[in-house]
Parts: C-alpha cells; sequence; structure tokens
C-alpha cells in the first residue's frame, strides 16, 4: 500500500504521459506475482544499456578465452534456459518475443545474472562448487530470469532517480540516459553490481519457482540450492549473494509456496522425462 501512495503521489506530480508511472510489469501466474511498480523510466531504454553492457561482457571473455569453453557446461546451461524460456509467457507475452542470450563464463565465480532484456550469463565457479544438479542450476537461471521479466533493475533506477532528483525528474532521465556510455553504465550498475530489495528478491524466488516447475524441473531443488549457497557463503565467497541478498526466512518462504507449484511440476515432468 505504501509503495502504491508513492507512485500515486509521483504520477500525480509529474501529471504527464511522459512518463510510464505505476503499474506491474507481469501477470501473476499461480503464485501472484503482480506488485505495482514504480517505472519512471522506459523498458527501452533500460534494455538498450543492458544489451551494451552484456556484449561488452561477452567479448572480454570471449578475448579472455573465458567464453563457452566448457561443452558439457554450455549444453547444459542451453537446454534449461530453452525450456525456462519457453514458459516466460505466462508471465509476459512480450517476453517470449525478447533477444535472449545464454553464455557461459569461464571462472570460479559462484555467480550468475539475467540482465534486462533476457542477457543470461552463468559462471562456471556456480556449477563446479555448488555441484549443482539441473534442478538446481534451473532454480537458480529461474531466479535470475524472474528479476528480469519483473524488471527489477529498471524499478531500482526509477526509485533511484526520485530519491534523488524528486520534482526534476525530467531532466534526471535525460541527464542518465542521454548518451551512450552512460547507458551502459546504468545497466552495469544497477542490473550486475546492486543488491536487490529483500521484496524483490522474494518475488524472484516465488516466480522463479513457478518458472522451473512449468518447464518440468523438480522446485524442491530451490530449497537445497540455497541451501547450499548459504553453507558455501561462510567466508563470503559467493558472489552471488552479493547481489542477491538472502534472509533467513527465504527457505521458509520457498517452502510455503512448493504446494503452489508441485502440481505444475507433475503435469510439466512427464513432458520432459525424455528430453536431453
Ligand atoms: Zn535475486
Amino acid at each position: 500500500m505504501r509503495q502504491r501512495l508513492i507512485c500515486l503521489s509521483l504520477t500525480a506530480v509529474i501529471g504527464t504521459g511522459l512518463l510510464a508511472g505505476c503499474q506491474s510489469t507481469t501477470l501473476g501466474g499461480a503464485t501472484n506475482s503482480s506488485r505495482s511498480q514504480l517505472l519512471l523510466v522506459s523498458s527501452a531504454e533500460v534494455n538498450q544499456g543492458s544489451a551494451l553492457a552484456y556484449n561488452q561482457t561477452v567479448s572480454k571473455a570471449r578475448s579472455g578465452g573465458a567464453l563457452n569453453t566448457n561443452k558439457t557446461y554450455v549444453k547444459r546451461v542451453n537446454a534449461i534456459s530453452r525450456r525456462l524460456i519457453a514458459q516466460v509467457g505466462v508471465f509476459r507475452p512480450d517476453a517470449v518475443g525478447w533477444q535472449w542470450q545464454v553464455n557461459v563464463f569461464q571462472s570460479d565465480e559462484v555467480n550468475a545474472f539475467c540482465m534486462p532484456g533476457g542477457k543470461i550469463g552463468v559462471y562456471s565457479g556456480l556449477i563446479d562448487k555448488l555441484k549443482l544438479t539441473d534442478d538446481e542450476l534451473a532454480a537458480v537461471m529461474g531466479h535470475e530470469i524472474s528479476h528480469a521479466l519483473r524488471e527489477h533493475s529498471r524499478e531500482q533506477l526509477s526509485q533511484e532517480v526520485a530519491k534523488q532528483q524528486g520534482l526534476s525528474i525530467v531532466g534526471a532521465i535525460a541527464g542518465l540516459s542521454g548518451e551512450t556510455m552512460g547507458l551502459v553504465n546504468m545497466a552495469s550498475k544497477y542490473a550486475l553490481t546492486l543488491p536487490f530489495s529483500r521484496t524483490m528478491e522474494s518475488e524472484a524466488d516465488t516466480m522463479g519457482l513457478e518458472l522451473m516447475a512449468r518447464a518440468g524441473y523438480n522446485p524442491e531443488a530451490a530449497v537445497n540450492v540455497w541451501r547450499k549457497m548459504q553453507q558455501l557463503d561462510q567466508g563470503g565467497s559467493v558472489e552471488l549473494l552479493s547481489t542477491h541478498p538472502s534472509s533467513a526466512t527465504r527457505i521458509q518462504d520457498l517452502q510455503s509456496h512448493l504446494p503452489q507449484v508441485m502440481p505444475l511440476y507433475q503435469a510439466a515432468k512427464n513432458k520432459y522425462r525424455n528430453a536431453p
């Protein structure tokens, strides 16, 4: 409700159709992830910056000999991506037509991301160090894809603009996104380095659980994977947790949603029984 009130007052202050204002980026699905969001910058701007930043990351990995070198991992990550992406239309039909890209980076980092507009990166260290099964890998990727579907980076950027600039919001957006480099830096900051909020984490957990279930991956694995991450993080060595702050209630929350998504998994798994 508080979020809603802030949205309404900002929209009233701005008072034009120039900015997107408040809406949910996604349909609810079976788990009802449809909170209203403050969205002051356009998807087009955020996605353009994201695509440029992603290309830079891929180019750097390629020139360092660290792009898609482990063929087994590439095959697994691509197969899981295909099945998850096939389900995104449940939450937002337009995402089916996104220019999805998937790459595996050879690195010790325990990390993965999905940048705005569907730019996925999985680090080999995530699979190695956590010894992930396909179901567990699908849990992490489903979670990351959900951040992109919910446009959490765009929402965070909008919140920052609102906080910093108040009434001069329009000028702030023009300043932030006026140049290509501005867009790239913005996308890198909001999609790769800034932690998501607990609300966003909780939404990505729930939506990710439903995505993986619909794709025929056992959602119970999501509980395992966050447990494994917490165990490995004793020395703060799990990079993913620095951008995805975990909470003590995360596992409980995931477990509480299992009854909603297990029937979806049961219905989907036969379809994929003989899949590679
Ligand atoms: Zn997250």
